[in-house]
């Protein structure tokens, strides 16, 4: 049975005049939310994102039960703010990893919306397993500005999907076989624009347990600028499905290691393109290069 560990940190609660990301941890459950809109917006629907993706989680714990439970906190967030002009228009980005199946074969299933990220550090690398649904990284995709240049960008913050902004949301959705040892990384983008990925990777390497390592993400951000909210969940896998330390293969490029799920789209089939036509993109985060961005029955082979 896949057992995990976990720690949270955050400087939500510092004094600024907003706190706007949220993050989860429970049990099988980690997710972080940062939301955006004036007069409190982006508070009110980080915490009714997150709020309604465990209450609707822990209903229906499995594989669809998780997007299912993505889809009802979109619609919480989007009825909310029609129903308030004072928060209408607000929204957030959602990441989140949930331990699905039965075992021996049980899962992690990553979904994703926004630009809040999750990583997973296997081994020595580390790998930014979602692609930021935003402006810059569109660009990027398509060839029109470098990694590089998109990190400086003036538009980085403007966001191609959110949870809350239209009455249904597409949603990026992965399985990945957890092996022992491996962390998973779920931040805000308040760490993203603060550290850089080999920081970070060192950091969560060096770390004790999940929660030294959360700890230690968030002071380094905060050191180095920390202009925005930072969050971080680390969930580490005490006992995997597959021995720790295999990952000097063909598992350690991205692509090779998460299977494709079908969010909204369910006629798309398994192992299909993301919805919204995104690819699974695949970054090895450190590496100023593309591990491929392949898509299709690519992605699902290395999985089982
Ligand atoms: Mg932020």
């Amino acid at each position: 049975m896949t057992e995990v560990r976990w720690g949270v940190a955050t400087d939500v609660g510092r004094v600024r005049t907003t706190n706007q990301d949220r993050a989860l941890a429970a049990a099988t459950l980690f997710a972080v939310a940062d939301g955006m809109g004036g007069h409190q917006g982006g508070e009110v629907a980080a915490e009714l994102a997150v709020r309604t993706l465990g209450d609707r989680f822990f209903q229906d714990p499995t594989e669809s039960g998780l997007r299912e439970a993505v889809r009802a906190a979109n619609a919480a967030v989007w009825e909310r703010g029609q129903a308030d002009a004072a928060l209408r228009g607000m929204g957030t980005t959602l990441t989140a990893v949930a331990v699905v199946g039965d075992p021996p074969e049980e899962r992690l299933e990553l979904v994703n919306v926004g630009d809040s990220r999750t990583y997973l550090l296997r081994g020595d690398r580390l790998l930014q397993l979602t692609n930021d649904h935003s402006l810059v990284e569109e660009m990027v995709r398509n060839g029109e500005i470098s990694p590089a240049e998109a990190a400086v960008h003036p538009g980085r913050h403007i966001l191609t999907r959110a949870i809350g902004e239209r009455p249904d949301v597409d949603i990026d959705a992965w399985l990945l076989v957890p092996a022992t040892g491996d962390r998973l990384l779920l931040c805000s983008d308040g760490l993203i624009n603060e550290v850089q990925d080999r920081e970070m990777a060192e950091l969560v390497r060096r770390s004790r347990d999940p929660q030294g390592a959360s700890e230690a993400l968030v002071a380094r951000a905060t050191d180095n600028g920390g202009s925005d909210n930072i969050t971080v969940v680390v969930v580490e896998v005490v006992d995997g499905a597959r021995p720790g330390r295999e990952s000097t293969s063909r598992s350690d490029s991205r692509p090779m290691l998460l299977e494709a799920v079908t969010g909204g789209n369910e006629a798309a089939g398994p192992g299909g393109p993301t919805l919204g036509g995104v690819s699974p993109g695949g970054r090895e985060a450190g590496g100023a290069e593309a591990v491929g961005r392949g898509s299709g029955p690519a992605d699902a082979d290395a999985v089982g």
